[in-house]
This record gives structure tokens, C-alpha cells and sequence, in this order.
């Protein structure tokens, strides 16, 4: 599916592996075991950005992480 601009949230990597980030839909925090795609194409740390399915409402966002290069 294509993920629109409304769907993507920028956070720390840190903060996305600490469970501190919340679904843009209703709120719930999610993390690592909530990813159904990682986006590994950028080099030299990857990976850079990650889908998310949220386990509570079910959306799917894509979470940029703002320390990426
Ligand atoms: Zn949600």
C-alpha cells in the first residue's frame, strides 16, 4: 500500500525501541514487535525507517527516524 504524508511520524530510533512512540490514530505506543517492513536501503545505519501496524486500531503508519542519515 502507499503510505501519505499523514501516515508518517518522525522520532528518534531510540525513543521507536523504547516503546515511546505514539500510533497518530488513537495513541497507543508502539515499537520493534509492531514492524511489518524495516526500509534497509539506505546506507551506512540501517535501517532508517520502519512500518508499523498498530496492534490497537490497526493502522498502518510508517515511522522516519529523525537520527538517520
Ligand atoms: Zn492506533
Amino acid at each position: 500500500m502507499t503510505i501519505d504524508q499523514g501516515r508518517r511520524v518522525r522520532v528518534e530510533r531510540h525513543r521507536f525501541l523504547r516503546y515511546a512512540v505514539a500510533c497518530p490514530f488513537c495513541g497507543t505506543t508502539v515499537g520493534p514487535r509492531f514492524v511489518t517492513r524495516e526500509h534497509l536501503d539506505v546506507p551506512p545505519n540501517p535501517p532508517y525507517a520502519a512500518t508499523v501496524r498498530c496492534p490497537k486500531c490497526r493502522e498502518e503508519f510508517e515511522v522516519l527516524f529523525s537520527d538517520a542519515p
